[in-house]
């Protein structure tokens, strides 16, 4: 919280309920924080997230959750779900820009991919108004490039987890998700049944 060679502020007394919430919160309340969690299909990114929540929590800081509502695997509409069942309530989104009615002071918002550059800028207003929000999605595509929004996204965080799933083939370090299933969509939405984790040396991007 405090840089070295910087003299620790001590909270002044408090008086009655006239209380600066300047100075009584501590910095990254007033400064806001953009964290990214992000990586291939299976890589534990929305237990991270559900990790992340529970640690703010025990900050006495309250959480809301936001997904986008083309997400509906794991009867997860109104819910991010970790792929072993465990859930979260969360706000089903169309548009990026209806995050900003959030009210709490930590916002996450799952499966950014599916929103697009769209959701940079709501979740920037987010963080430069004070906030801590966190985002989660699939940083590459199923030919193995970049996804937006996470070219800028990770331009932006303050804290990055690159999570690795488990190659479905060699069993190394998975980075990318390999689509099991013919389309030329940029986005399916799918689950096992459409996508496995494959490490750099096993993954065969699509033609
Ligand atoms: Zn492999």
């Amino acid at each position: 919280m405090f840089r070295s060679g910087e003299s620790k502020r001590v909270a002044p007394a408090r008086s009655g309920s006239n209380v600066d919430a300047s100075v009584w919160y501590p910095p990254f309340m007033t400064h806001g924080r953009l964290e990214v969690v992000c990586g291939p299909m299976f890589a534990g990114k929305s237990t991270r997230l559900l990790a992340r929540c529970a640690e703010l929590a025990a900050q006495g800081l309250e959480v809301q959750a936001f997904k986008p509502a083309s997400d509906d695997r794991y009867d997860g509409a109104r819910h991010i779900v970790t792929h072993d069942g465990r859930r979260l309530e969360a706000t089903p989104i169309a548009d990026a820009n209806e995050i900003l009615a959030a009210i709490a002071p930590a916002v996450i918002v799952d499966e950014i991919h599916f929103l697009g550059d769209a959701v940079v800028e709501p979740c920037m207003r987010l963080v430069r108004g004070g906030r801590i929000v966190i985002v989660a999605g699939v940083d590459r595509d199923h030919r193995g490039r970049p996804f937006a929004p996470f070219p800028a996204m990770l331009c932006e965080a303050d804290r990055v987890d690159k999570l690795h799933a488990t190659c479905a083939r060699c069993q190394g370090p998975a980075c990318h998700s390999q689509r099991l299933v013919a389309s030329d969509q940029r986005i399916v939405v799918g689950g096992a049944e459409a996508y496995e984790p494959r490490c750099r040396v096993c993954f065969e991007p699509a033609a």
